[in-house]
């Protein structure tokens, strides 16, 4: 299956949850999770967001696979790529999975607050902006390890979307696994974060069991 080229907020509103993709808008009024709270297409046109069948155990694993997955925005087969990498790690999958998730370069670049949302820090990644340990990495999928600094490229510094993000930084939750110089606009992983250190909503463990079944 390709990527999802829909309208981006219908993904929230399916989930009845604010996943926060589109990055600034999600803050403010427009967020249409804000302004339509039902499900998207004619079911939420004439019911309310309550009025959802009871779903069976399937149908929950499902919908949580498919939060989690829109979080990250990846695609089927890289996502379940991660899970099964998770599963030949020692520990507890679900948690491996997650941390993989977190460890990927747009993820970071997004946690540490140099891009509004996930997809916007898989562009700049692309665009080629930033160093891990003081060498080029144009892949959003790059796995960053525990020591490894990730900077702004010297030429890219300018940059205003890496400015106006840093900017409205305060709203982000403080992560104790990273850590930020905005001076020189460059972070730091410092550990691989343990489950409670990871800010998500996401039930792993329902994700484990939907792809175990
Ligand atoms: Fe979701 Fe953001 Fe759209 Fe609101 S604005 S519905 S949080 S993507």
């Amino acid at each position: 299956m390709g990527r999802y080229i829909g309208p981006v907020c219908r993904l929230c509103r399916r989930e009845n949850e604010k996943l926060y993709l589109k990055g600034e808008r999600c803050y403010t009024d427009k967020c249409a999770f804000n302004t339509r709270p039902t499900l998207p297409g004619q079911r939420g046109k004439f019911g309310q967001p309550s009025r959802r069948r009871k779903p069976k155990d399937y149908g929950i694993r499902l919908r949580e696979k498919q939060k989690m997955r829109t979080i990250y925005g990846l695609m089927e087969r890289q996502f379940k790529n991660y899970f099964e990498k998770a599963l030949q790690m020692p520990g507890q999958t679900g948690e491996n999975f997650l941390q993989l998730l977190e460890r990927r370069l747009d993820n970071v670049i997004f946690r540490l607050g140099f891009a509004p949302s996930r997809k916007a820090a898989r562009q700049l990644v692309r665009h080629g902006h930033f160093l891990v340990n003081g060498k080029k990495v144009d892949i959003p999928s790059y796995i960053v390890k525990a020591g490894d600094i990730i900077q702004v490229k010297e030429s890219s510094k300018q940059l205003e979307v890496i400015h106006e993000t840093l900017k409205k930084r305060g709203r982000i939750k403080e992560l104790s696994w990273l850590q930020l110089d905005k001076a020189h606009l460059e972070g730091k992983l410092l550990s691989i974060p343990t489950r409670a250190e990871i800010p998500t909503t996401v039930n792993e463990h329902l994700v484990v069991e939907f792809y175990s079944r």
